[in-house]
């Protein structure tokens, strides 16, 4: 390209003025050049281009010297620009002109080949960059024609790779393909597929390459297949790998791999392949030259070829169905399994907002909501007004005497003075008390009711055991049962273990834990605590960094499943772990040499444990209860470790297409002998962690796939008890247990601070509603006043049970709100927070990723929300509409999500002016009136809170997300600042935390800032508080360092492709495409072609650009000088020197 850019007469941006050549004397000269030469100057007129007229001298024939003569001015004009010369030359009818020109010069009797080559060599350049080649061609009658030609021509190896090149082109239609196929193309073409040879290497690879070019047909596949092809292609592969020793062959061997592909693309090819022994046959050559980085250009088309044959395995289960299932109210039983209806692969994204599959985007334009009407705010109850009364009682601080105000004193939990409409609440403290009461130990195990009661270790004495020898049958059996019977002794037991190993963590108390624990109703009916739930957690002492990625993990890892199938008497295949299987759940059994799993427990959701191979273990999750889908999180025990010793973990059915794991996330792991000893800690641990398809699919479903989440873990202790997770747990329990401890730690005189029943979930759970506001300064009727009529904010979060992150920062929001920071004074005094810390409780106690027990995603039921099957909906929803019925519509609503795709938090929310800009829409929106204010909470994150993108925000309104909290309450609450917000799993790639994952800490920090950034709104908000301002001033200031670090962080929403190949369903990108140009240039120039045509497969891809070779050396000259255009003459085409010479 470089020896032409300096052609004046074509910018390419352009192209269609500029053809007409500035008035060129190049032009003048060719008319001129065809009038004296008697030809028939046709359409030259004046007024046609001169393209035009090019293209019709050369289609109503001429003489030989006139013809030559514009294919090489074609040639050399298409050489020497982008491909955008060639698509407007295309535009204008090249192609058919071209054909037409075949047509003419082929069906002579004595074919005239001077002309006929280069017209050939043209017609493959031009016809490789048209999509409708074929389809002209068989138009023209032009494709049997070239398969004629080819017959004709087997033994003149220039010739033969000339036609093979445009019979290559012309395959680009399926139909063209077929019609080779039926008139025995195949045949003609693999005939010169030849064996390991150092001649005629051009024709050879282009034989190659037109046969996988036909290919692309079924049918032909299928007729390959039958005539044993693909057997002869596997022999041709490995006897070009044999005799290649000095690889001096790698484009035929590619080549050869890409016939196999395209062979692989139907089901009888790849059944071919797999029969014929080609995995074995390609896994041997490959791994002979891994080492070489010469073949590195082999290795990666092998090993996806190889993963694309390897025969799919429905998942080693009995049922896809979940283990649980759970009658669900006014429904047949297991009726949910019956309407799934055919699976057409389409698995909702993981966020309510995922949005970053780029195939979706031009989906995405059309979903954008453009209905004015439904882009208004139209405050409607969705039920009778006389029912909205209910939710008065979630209102305590409108009615409350705040009695303590005069006598404080009185302050004592078991007097607080809820409503006595908080029936259920009440009951539930009552029983705890009551149990306290009544001398019941939580923490006391029952060796004979707990999952593993085989496992009372008689000899076991656990007092002295437990500090040398930790197994996990004690762990479970003495200290993290929480079966209400009674054992004495064990509960001094714990607290000796407590007392001796405990660390203060705050907010945090084990034995509250273990006893509100057993008030949680689990499917499963767990009795056993996670270690890690139960002894609390501190977050690390420094941040992680985000793993780096080694090369070709991804490669090493599928050599490993493909060894699977070749060696399988190396593999051992056995359950270590079956949900199902009671013999098979941590058996007390010695298991010598192997890992023991253990998921029966709050959130944990192992549904089974196959030992591979002595250290690697298959991981199948359990789907959620009542479905058969929702694969992502993931939280379970593992034992009996060996110390340094790398085991391997494959959780292999995930289901989504691609995963932050493959961007530097890491999985949490939390190590019991590292929390006694005073480190507390999940960490993020693993190594080779890498994210692809597998050849796993569901039971049933043999057209969709499962993706494998492989990482390996080096345990720090022999014998440990260690815990893996997608993400930091945050169970059901955790979250109650929390409350319980801010509510003690909260000053009643100052903090009023109230949990209530907001309803039952289907499993008989509490779904809890917090309200968090200050007192009043006194109870005259100034203060009473201010506190009645301060905003509401809302804060719901983990609607999604996978989304554990929201929790935490849930956690941060809630601890800041109750903390004596002046900010949050300010907060309290300014505004009246309701909180729903967890919207589906159900869905987090049964280790569910997506739904509720009901097999529904929670949060596509706010449209309409079935009061039976999705309470907690129901009834969030229908306070909101109380508060809006009292006139108190919240300040702020906002729904806390975890995002599995993106790294950073950032904020959607609704804008109905926004929405009709990005759609495109005609609707003037100039009349229409919109609030600026649902952007201001976004801005002042961006300043004060270091995980957040304000890049990553955006306020569209979809349609596919109509039903969704953020939309709903937003129209029919009439919220202007509704939104969710999403907290990344991984990590930052802006900001002070760049590079860094994510930790517990940060993500408490970020519902910390979220809590802050409400300051800001107070401003406009509340006029005669000067301190608040004065507040939201000082904590802007202060964290004006942020600014320096945050500017222009204009970070990429989609991640940069990744090293390996994620999806390898299409290969065009692993073979080149325009190698075609270089051949064919090649072709032309070699005169003696032998040399030229070892020299070309030596070098690979020496001659990329497409430097014009159509026509000999000589005959270039000749053509020129005819056309009286010499080097540098004329003012408008200046052509280098070196282009010529
Ligand atoms: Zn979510």
């Amino acid at each position: 390209m470089e020896a032409t850019s300096d052609v004046t007469f074509v910018p390419d941006a352009e192209a269609d003025d500029k053809w007409k050549f500035n008035k060129s004397s190049l032009m003048k000269k060719l008319r001129q050049h065809l009038a004296s030469s008697r030809s028939r100057p046709t359409m030259a007129a004046s007024s046609s281009s001169g393209l035009e007229v090019l293209l019709n001298t050369l289609q109503n024939g001429g003489d030989v010297e006139s013809t030559l003569n514009v294919l090489n001015v074609l040639d050399e004009l298409l050489s020497a620009g982008t491909d955008r010369r060639i698509q407007f030359m295309i535009s204008k009818g090249g192609s058919e002109a071209l054909l037409t020109a075949l047509g003419n010069t082929a069906r002579c009797h004595t074919p005239n080949y001077t002309i006929l080559l280069p017209l050939l060599h043209l017609l493959a350049k031009v016809g490789h960059r048209d999509r409708q080649i074929g389809v002209k061609a068989e138009k023209i009658d032009a494709v049997l024609l070239v398969l004629d030609l080819l017959r004709q021509n087997v033994k003149n190896s220039r010739r033969a790779a000339a036609c093979l090149w445009v019979i290559q082109v012309f395959c680009s239609s399926v139909s063209t393909a077929v019609v080779l196929g039926r008139n025995r193309g195949l045949d003609v073409v693999f005939k010169l597929i030849s064996p390991h040879t150092t001649k005629h290497l051009r024709t050879v690879k282009a034989a190659i390459d037109a046969f996988a070019a036909m290919l692309c047909s079924k049918v032909n596949c299928q007729t390959a297949v039958a005539k044993g092809y693909i057997s002869d292609l596997l022999k041709l592969y490995e006897d070009w790998h044999n005799n290649d020793a000095n690889h001096e062959n790698i484009p035929i061997r590619k080549a050869l791999l890409h016939c196999m592909h395209r062979a692989a693309n139907s089901s009888v090819g790849r059944d071919a392949l797999v029969t014929e022994g080609g995995m074995r046959l390609l896994l041997q050559t490959t791994q002979t030259f891994l080492t070489l980085k010469s073949l590195e250009s082999l290795v990666e088309p092998a090993v996806q070829l190889m993963r694309k044959c390897y025969p799919k395995v429905p998942i080693p289960l009995s049922s896809d169905k979940s283990t649980y299932s759970f009658p669900l109210p006014g429904r047949p039983v297991d009726d949910w399994g019956a309407d799934l209806g055919p699976y057409d692969g389409c698995l909702e994204d993981d966020s309510d907002e995922d949005m970053e599959n780029e195939d979706l985007d031009k989906d995405y334009e059309d979903d954008l909501e453009t209905d004015v009407n439904k882009l208004q705010p139209r405050p409607e109850p969705d039920r009778p007004l006389e029912q909205l009364g209910q939710y008065m009682r979630f209102c305590p601080e409108l009615h409350h005497d705040f009695q303590d105000l005069e006598s404080s004193s009185e302050v004592d939990e078991s007097s607080s003075e809820d409503s006595p409409l908080e029936g259920d609440f009440n009951k539930k403290k009552a029983h705890g008390r009551k149990s306290k009461a009544g001398q019941r130990n939580p923490l006391s195990p029952s060796g004979s009711e707990s999952s593993n009661s085989t496992g009372i270790d008689k000899k076991h004495n656990p007092g002295s055991e437990e500090e040398s020898h930790l197994q996990t049958r004690d762990l479970h059996t003495h200290y993290l049962n929480c079966s209400r019977n009674i054992q004495e002794g064990h509960c001094t037991m714990v607290d000796r273990l407590l007392e001796k190993y405990g660390t203060w963590i705050p907010n945090h108390d084990p034995r509250l834990y273990a006893s509100t624990a057993s008030d949680t109703k689990s499917i499963g009916g767990y009795s056993i605590l996670a270690f890690p739930d139960f002894w609390g957690n501190l977050p690390p002492k420094k941040q992680e960094p985000m793993a780096k990625r080694q090369p070709h993990v991804q490669r090493k890892k599928v050599f490993e499943d493909i060894q699977r199938l070749l060696c399988t008497e190396e593999m051992i295949n056995k359950v270590a772990f079956d949900l199902e299987d009671p013999s098979l759940q941590c058996s007390t059994e010695e298991r010598p040499g192997s890992l023991r799993f253990f998921s029966k427990f709050e959130s944990g959701n192992l549904r089974k444990a196959i030992q591979v191979r002595s250290h690697e273990y298959d991981l199948i999750l359990t789907a959620d209860v009542n479905s058969s889908e929702h694969y992502q999180w993931f939280y379970f025990e593992v034992s009996g470790m060996v110390a340094g010793v790398p085991y391997r973990f494959n959780v292999i059915n995930c289901e989504k297409g691609n995963s932050q794991y493959n961007y530097g996330m890491q999985p949490v792991l939390y190590s019991v002998r590292e929390a006694l000893d005073g480190r507390p800690h999940w960490v993020r641990s693993g190594s080779e962690i890498c994210y692809y398809r597998n050849h796993f699919c569901p039971k049933g479903r043999h057209r969709s796939h499962f993706y494998t989440l492989t990482f390996t873990v080096t345990f720090p202790h022999d014998d440990d008890v260690c815990y893996l997770a997608y993400h930091y747990p945050y169970t059901y329990s955790t979250l109650q247990t929390h409350l319980k401890m801010l509510e003690k730690s909260v000053d009643q005189r100052k903090i009023f601070f109230r949990q209530q029943n907001l309803c039952d979930t289907l499993a008989g759970n509490s779904c809890t509603l917090v309200t968090i506001t200050a007192c009043p300064a006194s109870k005259a009727w100034k203060d009473l006043h201010q506190l009645r009529n301060r905003p509401c904010v809302v804060l719901t979060a983990r609607v999604h049970p996978g989304e554990s992150n929201a929790s935490w920062v849930m956690k941060g929001t809630l601890e800041f709100l109750c903390s004596n920071d002046p900010v949050a004074e300010s907060l309290r005094e300014a505004y009246i927070f309701k909180v729903i810390p967890m919207l589906n409780p159900d869905g987090v106690i049964n280790g569910n990723n997506r739904c509720s027990l009901s097999g529904e995603d929670l949060n596509r039921q706010w449209l309409k929300p079935d009061p039976v099957l999705s309470p907690t909906i129901y009834h969030t929803k229908g306070f909101l509409y109380y508060l809006n019925s009292i006139g108190r519509t919240p300040l702020v609503f906002c729904d806390y999500h975890g995002h599995s795709r993106k790294k950073n938090v950032f904020l959607y929310g609704c804008s109905m002016k926004e929405t009709l800009w990005q759609s495109g829409s005609t609707i003037n929106t100039v009349s229409l009136k919109e609030d600026p204010g649902y952007r201001t909470i976004a801005k002042t994150l961006d300043r004060i809170a270091p995980a957040f993108s304000f890049n990553n925000c955006n306020y569209l309104v979809e349609k596919s997300r109509a039903s969704t909290a953020r939309v709903v309450v937003w129209r029919e609450i009439g919220v202007l600042r509704s939104y969710t917000m999403e907290n990344t799993y991984n990590g930052c790639n802006q900001g002070i935390y760049k590079g860094l994952q994510t930790g517990t800490r940060e993500l408490e920090e970020m519902g910390m800032k979220f809590s802050q950034s409400l300051i800001t709104l107070s401003r406009n908000t509340i006029h005669y508080n000067s301190r608040l301002i004065h507040n939201a001033a000082t904590l802007l200031d202060l964290d004006d360092r942020l600014l320096d670090h945050k500017s222009n962080n204009c970070s990429e929403d989609d991640e940069p492709p990744c090293a390996e190949e994620i999806q390898y369903s299409s290969c065009s990108d692993l073979f080149g495409a325009n190698d075609l140009d270089a051949e064919v240039n090649a072709n032309a120039s070699s005169v003696e072609e032998d040399e030229g045509d070892a020299e070309v497969c030596k070098k690979g891809r020496r001659l990329t650009d497409r430097k014009s070779h159509l026509l000999p050396h000589f005959l270039q000259q000749d053509a020129l000088e005819t056309l009286g255009i010499r080097s540098g003459q004329c003012n408008n085409m200046d052509i280098s020197n070196r282009y010529f010479y």
